[in-house]
């Protein structure tokens, strides 16, 4: 373990950086939702629901306005709802972010860094590809595997509800 995470080798993705993340989603804590933030490219710095197609996070339907609401004044007012959620998902993200990417690997079994799906038992208690390993500085990797510990040192039956998994300050 030397100066890997230097190295122009790898993937041009895989410099440790993750760029998935689940966190209790901020418009219904029921659930989780899974959010995406590339760092290169066209869309660098984006932050946007993940899986990009077919997400319907924030959507709003007809049969979601209630009776007799005023569906444009309804509207706008989701729609400011939705933009404070995004922007409390960020900051939640943001206070742990390495937590939050090994819960995106642990749910969707995907590596943390690029999306790909894992395959091997090592990637997925990593909470990343084999590629994308390669080219992560260790001190992330031990971050990952730290996260690992408090996915499954406490609770078992955290892994599809947030709700109970330790929060910041934890680590
Ligand atoms: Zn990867």
């Amino acid at each position: 373990m030397t100066t890997a995470g230097m190295e122009v080798t790898a993937a041009p993705w895989a410099d440790g950086v993750p760029r998935y993340f689940a966190i209790e989603d901020p418009l219904d804590p029921a659930k989780v939702s899974y959010w995406y933030r590339p760092t290169g490219g066209r869309h660098a710095g984006a932050f946007t629901p993940w899986p990009l197609r077919r997400n319907t996070w924030g959507a709003l339907y007809r049969k979601d306005v209630p009776l007799g609401a005023d569906a444009r004044t309804y509207a706008v007012e989701h729609f400011a709802r939705v933009a404070r959620a995004r922007q409390d998902a960020e900051r939640e993200i943001d206070r742990d972010p390495v937590a939050a990417a090994q819960r995106f690997a642990r749910l969707a079994i995907r590596c943390c860094c690029c999306g790909k799906a894992l395959t091997d038992d090592r990637s997925k208690v990593y909470g990343i590809g084999p590629e994308c390993r390669r080219g992560a500085a260790p001190a992330f990797l031990a971050l990952l595997v730290e996260q690992v510990k408090v996915a499954y040192g406490g609770t078992a039956s955290t892994s599809d509800r947030l709700g109970s998994t330790p929060r910041a300050g934890s680590r």
